[in-house]
């Protein structure tokens, strides 16, 4: 009869705690739980905890980074019936109960007066009326080391049994699983909101802008017209070579605060580059109440400057576009601001305002298309691919190349890829480019395979618009096949804006790839709210951190704590992470603390002719591993 007593009573623990741990999967997976929510449900576990372990009071505290604090999260106090947080305890005054909760997965304590482990806990932490007897605690364990504690304590003296232990120890793995839920969302939402940020004045950046600029459009009424003005400052490249870069930075500081004393959030603002600002305001007819916002921001501006014990005195130019006349979308009015500043600024250099106008674009357009007739290019044969080293962190051993076009232009020189990709995207001549890279890329892995070089990978760039080609996969394979190169050799680059529209259809593509045995690589990450989208839902194989991150690691403890982030959330989801654009020792030191995977970067090679390639492999050729000769 006891005996039955006891299995059923033990059954109902077991249905008790499965019923709370799929309420907190359900909470976590949904988001439910957040920063706001956690206090809740830990009051809501704290409480069930008392009345399954038949416990008179439960808490659960979390360890601080260096493990030297607990901090109280919640302590249920069953015979009040009330919940508080408790004051901090230090490893200084409870070192015996620290090192206790960090060696064992459960500390069970029958008499918590007399156990070595409890014996300064039952003197300065429990009052000295306390009647608490014995004591179960189980290590919260998060995908960083131990993170915390879930306690028990009892008024009775209790025998724990091992059914007791697997109860808390199942529990505490629940909170871990919810802990980790909720800091990898508090870096998500880092990230995401570093995404839409300009660091430096703390505005939106241009994501954030375009963002910004289309709800403001969407919400524009009958009666308004909105206006894009595109600004920057006339003496910025002197002013950066004369003070510095420091400097310069403080300049902009100064001048994003004048934007923001006439421009304020009911218009959307960014700077968007270096001395670039742009902004969208919508106005009623006639502009009355824009045109003296302007007037008095333009006033404002001319104000001098105290940087350094100087005054700077700065003029102004901008360009001008209206919507809906000139401009549909924001991306539009931003093109268009521009290159009517960039006419205008061809006549005066300094204080010259420009006012878009259709002409103007089709000029601009139809001139750049006669400089550069790119099929003519192709045919010519003017295309290059330059490949640049990418590197392990832990040694620096050579493991791949990232494939990079240039243009050799009979007249011109050099091209870089800025300079003729978007051209090339608006006209649909990326897709014949697109191949051109595959076939060359391709064609160097064969001659890797002739030497010998069998893991050496090339990752190439892909453009959305050849990306979202239907055949693309199959023309992979066939190029692939004829070649007799392994696909996981060939890593196909994409940008986020791949993502931004028609979801699904990139979806499909990248699993067809994927499936078909190619690695899938993103491209300039971090710089992109739509990531996060791929990373749930895709099959990816690397995370590129964006170079804009790489570039302030070693000052700046933000963009720091950012790579740390993608660094971080690639280990959890097994994504490798390669930083881009390393230029100096000690961002390699850093990334090496870190733990990222690969580097890439200036400091290592600059991207490399086929020759200078060549070259290189020859020197590096019988060794074990391939070192890049550093200076
Ligand atoms: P990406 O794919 O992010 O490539 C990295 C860019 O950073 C390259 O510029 C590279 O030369 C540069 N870089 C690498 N390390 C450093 C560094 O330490 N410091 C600095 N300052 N820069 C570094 P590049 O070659 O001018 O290419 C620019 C972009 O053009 C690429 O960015 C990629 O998006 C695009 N692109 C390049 N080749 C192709 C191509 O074959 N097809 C397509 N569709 N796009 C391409
Ligand atoms: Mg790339
Ligand atoms: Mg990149």
């Amino acid at each position: 009869m006891q005996k039955n007593v006891e299995i059923i009573g033990t059954l109902r623990k077991i249905d008790a705690i499965r019923e709370q741990q799929e309420q907190i999967f359900t909470k976590a997976k949904y988001f439910a739980v957040n920063e706001k929510t956690i206090k809740e449900t830990l009051e809501t576990i704290c409480f069930e905890v008392s009345q399954i372990m038949n416990c008179e009071r439960v808490s659960i505290w979390l360890f601080n980074e260096e493990r030297t604090l607990l901090h109280s999260q919640n302590t249920y106090d069953d015979e009040t019936k009330q919940h508080s947080v408790e004051s901090d305890l230090s490893d200084e005054v409870f070192h015996s109960y620290f090192t206790a909760i960090q060696n064992q997965r459960t500390l069970s304590i029958v008499d918590i007066s007399k156990s070595e482990e409890t014996k300064e806990i039952f003197k300065k932490f429990f009052p000295v009326s306390s009647v608490y007897h014995s004591l179960l605690d189980a290590c919260i364990i998060l995908s960083s080391g131990i993170g915390g504690v879930l306690c028990c304590e009892s008024r009775k003296r209790r025998e724990w049994t091992s059914f007791d232990r697997m109860v808390v120890t199942s529990i505490a793995d629940m909170l871990s699983f919810l802990f980790d839920r909720l800091s990898r969302m508090d870096f998500e939402e880092n990230l995401h909101r570093l995404a839409f940020t300009d660091e430096l004045t703390e505005m939106d950046n241009y994501n954030a802008f375009l963002e910004q600029a289309s709800l403001a459009i969407s919400e524009i009424s009958e009666e308004q017209d909105g206006i894009f003005i595109y600004i920057n400052i006339d003496q910025f490249i002197e002013i950066h070579s004369a003070l510095g870069p420091e400097l310069a930075d403080e300049i902009i500081k100064v001048v994003a605060k004048r934007f923001r004393l006439y421009f304020d959030d009911y218009y959307s603002i960014s700077r968007i580059a270096f001395d670039h600002f742009v902004i969208f305001a919508p106005y009623d007819q006639g502009g009355v109440e824009l045109k003296n916002k302007m007037e008095k921001l333009m006033t404002k501006l001319r104000e001098p400057v105290h940087v350094a014990k100087q005054e700077v005195y700065l003029t102004f130019s901008y360009g001008i576009a209206y919507y809906p006349e000139d401009v549909r979308t924001p991306l539009e009015g931003v093109q268009a601001a521009r290159f009517a500043l960039e006419t205008s600024k061809g006549q005066s250099a300094r204080k010259s305002v420009g006012i878009y106008s259709a002409d103007m674009h089709r000029h601009l357009k139809q001139k750049m298309k006669s400089e550069m007739n790119l099929r003519k290019g192709l045919d010519m044969n003017e295309f290059k691919l330059f490949y640049q080293p990418q590197v392990l962190c832990d040694t620096g051993e050579i493991i791949g190349f990232e494939a990079l076009i240039r243009w050799q232009h009979p007249e011109h020189g050099l091209i870089y890829p800025a300079d003729f990709i978007d051209l090339a995207e608006s006209t649909g001549f990326i897709i014949s480019i697109g191949k051109w890279v595959i076939h060359q890329a391709i064609g160097q892995l064969k001659k890797f395979k002739e030497q010998g070089l069998h893991d050496l990978t090339i990752s190439i760039n892909l453009s959305p618009r050849h990306f979202l080609q239907q055949n693309l996969p199959v023309f992979l394979q066939e190029c692939i096949e004829e070649a007799q190169i392994e696909p996981k050799n060939l890593l196909l680059e994409i940008t986020e804006s791949v993502a931004l529209e028609r979801h699904e259809v990139v979806q499909q593509q990248i699993q067809t790839l994927s499936d078909l045995g190619f690695s899938i690589v993103i491209d300039d990450f971090g710089t992109g709210y739509s990531a996060f989208i791929y990373l749930q839902s895709f099959p990816i194989t690397q995370l590129k951190i964006d170079r804009m991150f790489i570039m302030n690691i070693v000052h700046d403890e933000k963009s720091r704590a950012i790579v740390n982030a993608i660094i971080q959330l690639g280990k959890t989801l097994s994504i490798r992470t390669v930083a881009e654009g390393i230029e100096t020792l000690e961002q390699w030191e850093i990334l090496k603390e870190k733990e990222c995977d690969e580097l890439q970067g200036f400091y290592f090679a600059k991207p490399l002719s086929e020759q200078a390639l060549n070259d290189l492999l020859t020197k590096l050729l019988g060794q074990s591993h391939m070192y890049l000769p550093l200076s």
